[in-house]
Order: structure tokens, then C-alpha cells, then sequence
């Protein structure tokens, strides 16, 4: 810097650590926004005695959190009360189920490191007051509460999140599925779908198969309806894919893959509810007169309607979107013309891995996978996750080459978020990947079929 300190006299380590924690407290709000949706929806199927797909989820989150009840809604509204009332804990309060959710000896760490996050609500606000003009000027206090942030972010606004939309939406199962634009099938109408808040599109999943629904999709003159699957929350519908094989074709990419998605001309609706609905789409929408409707503010879109969903409001908003889709349909397929690249994406790509689902599949025991480690067959597992980048030679570029560089050298790759839809898309995670595989990890590979 040309002078060492800003005007107001703040030094560079608080300059970064204040834009950090900015930073941080925004991530943080995301994910924080998903999981108190997906608990207050997951209350509202409770007391409604709505069905849940995920039975022995339900009692597995009962057990943990030590909640009992005459019923599964019982215990599911406790359940849910039980998260929203951590969230909306004062920032001095500390949450009760991080105990419950971390892992002892690391649990026992945050607590003698003073990290233990108080209300997730709270640590947000918090977070972006302190990194607000001239208020905290300490980086090593800003940088604990990134800290602070990063748990309540991780074990709430992902680990519960999951859980709670095993219950409501069933458990992730392994099988393989299609990816890539073969899942846009050009005779149904097709509701394409970005965000992260799966549980908003339980009535919707399967209102779209209702005799009523395919009628009138019939009379317009398509077969019936197709979700299909865009970003984070498509990644999520084909993990959970088993539950819904009829109204979902699969995951046709990730977060920049929208737009060529929407240029193949055969989506008539985008259905949004938070990132990454790219505002990249908008343009490309109104060219191709696809229509736009968003159900949850915080992602509004400038050319998109606005029907904003909550459970008790789940047949208006179904009903909404439906006659939106059949009416783009009819309005825009003599029109516009369509390009389905055929060999994009594949039909088997293995998806469904959960804690639950692997630990199944290898016998109901880490072991297996221990001992692979352990003798040397597997040289390690990586992580390869979050959203896809543009850098370093284009979309997906780096994290494609990452793996292909890992699993040469033997290593298992775990991937999550929008990286997977890149990995998926250009076959990595084919069961014929295991020929890139280093030796030892394909033979693994090809004994278990994966
Ligand atoms: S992984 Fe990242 S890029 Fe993809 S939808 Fe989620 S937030 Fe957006």
C-alpha cells in the first residue's frame, strides 16, 4: 500500500480481516436462510401430517437430537422447533444441538477455544456489524468469529439442511442416472430449476404427476412434465433422484451451464428459489420466451414473477407455476427453435453416496474403505468441492484436470456443490472413469462396479 494505514487509521491486518468477516457473515446468512426454510417447512409438513419419504431419516435426527413423540409429525415439529430455536438463540446464547451434530473430540476443542457458535441469526448480524465503518478494529477477534461463522455455517446451514430434507424428501440413494442436456426431453414441458432449497418443491414434485396436471399438459400438446435438474438444488434432486424416477429427468449441469442449458430451447419455464440463478439467464429467457417465476425473494430475478412460497401457500404457488409453464409451452414451441446436443452428458453416472448410503453399500462398516487406505490401495481421499470456476483455463477446466490428476495417482475423490456437475457431466464419474484411475484404485474401482 502507498501509505501503511487508512485514513480513519485502520492497519492492513484489519482492513482484510474486516473484509473477511463481511464476507464470511454473507456466506454464512445463505446458508443460514436454507436451513430456517427448510425447518419451517419441514414444521409445516408436521402439523399438517403431510407424508414424509424419509421415515427412518426422521427417527435417526429424533434419536440424536433425544426428541420423542406419540407420532413421526410429533417428533417432526420438535424436530424443526428445535433447529429454528438455536437459530434465533441471542448471539450470547450458545446453539444446544452443535453438540449434538460435531464430533466429540473437536466439539470439546471449540469448547476450549472459546468457538462455540451462539444463535447462527445472531453471529450474522453480528459479523456484519463489527465489519461495519470503524466499529471492530481487532483481527484477531474478527477472525475468531469467522470461525465462530464457519461452524454454525457447516453444521447448520449444511449437516441439518441435509437432514432435514432426508426426512421430508427421502434418503439419497446409490444407483446411476442420467446427466447433461439427454435429461431435456423436447415432447414434455420443462421446468428447469435453480437454487438450494429442495424442500420448497415437495407439492410440486408430485402435483406434476396427477392425472389433472398430465391432462393438461397432454391438451397443450406434450406428453406430460419434466423437472429438471440446475445447480445446487438439481445436484440435490439426483442424489435423491430414486424417490421421484417419473417427474425428474436428472441434473443437466451446474451453476454457468444454465445458460447453454436454456439455449438448447427446450426449457418453457425456470422455477428459482436462491443461487445460482444467474442474472446471465435473464437475457437469454426473454430471447427464447422462456418465463421466469421465483418463489423466494432473496434470489428475485428482474424479469421474473414473483409467487412467493410457503408450505400453507404449496397449491396456489404448484398451481402458478404450472399454468405459467403450459402457457410459455404453447406460446413459444412453434417459435423457437430447438438443439439438443445428443452426446452430451451420460446415463450412468453413480450418484446417491451419503454417510448412510456408502456405509451400506461397503457392508454397514468403514472398514472396507479403512483397510484400502491402510494397505496402500488407496493412497487417500480428497475433497474437490464447491461451485464451479472460470479461471484457469475455462469452466470447470482446473477442477476436471484436478481429478483427473488425483485419481491417476490413486486417490478418491469426494465431490459436492457445483464442481460435481462438471465432474458428472464430462464422465468422472462413470463407472468407465475407473480406466483414468491410477492401477490399484482401478481395480477397486472395477470390482465394486463403481
Ligand atoms: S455450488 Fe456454488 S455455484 Fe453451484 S449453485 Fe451452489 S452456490 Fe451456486
Amino acid at each position: 500500500p502507498k501509505t501503511p494505514k487508512g485514513i480513519c487509521g485502520a492497519d492492513a491486518d484489519t482492513m482484510v480481516a474486516r473484509n473477511l468477516l463481511r464476507a464470511v457473515a454473507a456466506g454464512s446468512g445463505c446458508y443460514i436462510h436454507i436451513v430456517e426454510n427448510t425447518a419451517r417447512n419441514l414444521r409445516a409438513m408436521g402439523e399438517s401430517g403431510a407424508a414424509f419419504k424419509g421415515a427412518k431419516a426422521l427417527e435417526r435426527v429424533a434419536e440424536l437430537f433425544g426428541i420423542t413423540g406419540a407420532t413421526p409429525h410429533e417428533k417432526a415439529v420438535k424436530i424443526a422447533n428445535a433447529v429454528l430455536s438455536d437459530l434465533y438463540l441471542p448471539r450470547d446464547e450458545k446453539m444446544k444441538l452443535t453438540a449434538k451434530l460435531a464430533y466429540a473430540p473437536r466439539y470439546a476443542k471449540w469448547q476450549e477455544l472459546g468457538l462455540l457458535p451462539g444463535g447462527a441469526k445472531s453471529e450474522v448480524f453480528d459479523g456484519v456489524v463489527k465489519s461495519s465503518t470503524n466499529l471492530n478494529s481487532d483481527p484477531v477477534n474478527m477472525l475468531l468469529n469467522c470461525l465462530t461463522l464457519g461452524i454454525s455455517t457447516g453444521l447448520y446451514g449444511l449437516t441439518l439442511t441435509n437432514l432435514l430434507n432426508d426426512i421430508m424428501l427421502g434418503e439419497p440413494v446409490i444407483r446411476p442416472a442420467a446427466v447433461g442436456f439427454k435429461t431435456i426431453d423436447p415432447r414434455y414441458i420443462n421446468i428447469m430449476i435453480t437454487g438450494h432449497q429442495h424442500s420448497c418443491f415437495t407439492h410440486l414434485q408430485d402435483r406434476l404427476l396427477d392425472a389433472d396436471i398430465v391432462d393438461r399438459a397432454r391438451q397443450a400438446g406434450a406428453e406430460g412434465f419434466r423437472l429438471v435438474g440446475c445447480t445446487c438444488v438439481g445436484q440435490d434432486l439426483q442424489l435423491r433422484g430414486e424417490h421421484y424416477k417419473e417427474v425428474f429427468t436428472g441434473h443437466a449441469g451446474n451453476n454457468f451451464t444454465s445458460e447453454a442449458a436454456l439455449a438448447t430451447g427446450a426449457i418453457d419455464l425456470v422455477v428459482s428459489e436462491f443461487n445460482c440463478t444467474l442474472p446471465g439467464i435473464e437475457p437469454i429467457a426473454d430471447t427464447l420466451k422462456i418465463k421466469m417465476i421465483c418463489i423466494d425473494d432473496v434470489a428475485k430475478k428482474a424479469n421474473a414473477a414473483y409467487e412467493p412460497y410457503r408450505f400453507a401457500d404449496r397449491e396456489p404457488v404448484s398451481e402458478k407455476i404450472i399454468a405459467s409453464a403450459v402457457e410459455a409451452y404453447k406460446a413459444r414451441r412453434d417459435s423457437v427453435g430447438i438443439n439438443i446436443p445428443a452426446e452430451h452428458g451420460n446415463d450412468d453416472t453413480i450418484t446417491g453416496i451419503s454417510e448412510v448410503s456408502l456405509k451400506d453399500f461397503l457392508g454397514g462398516s468403514w472398514e472396507p474403505l479403512v483397510n484400502l487406505i491402510a494397505s496402500g490401495d488407496i493412497k487417500g481421499v480428497v475433497g474437490v468441492v464447491g461451485c464451479s470456476s472460470m479461471v484457469s483455463g475455462g469452466h470447470d477446466v482446473l477442477t476436471v484436470d484436478l481429478v483427473k490428476e488425483l485419481i491417476k495417482r490413486d486417490i478418491i475423490v469426494l465431490s459436492a456443490g457445483c464442481s460435481s456437475g462438471g465432474l458428472e457431466n464430462v464422465g468422472l464419474m462413470r463407472p468407465a472413469a475407473a480406466a483414468l484411475a491410477g492401477p490399484s484404485l482401478r481395480a477397486v474401482c472395477e470390482k465394486l462396479g463403481i
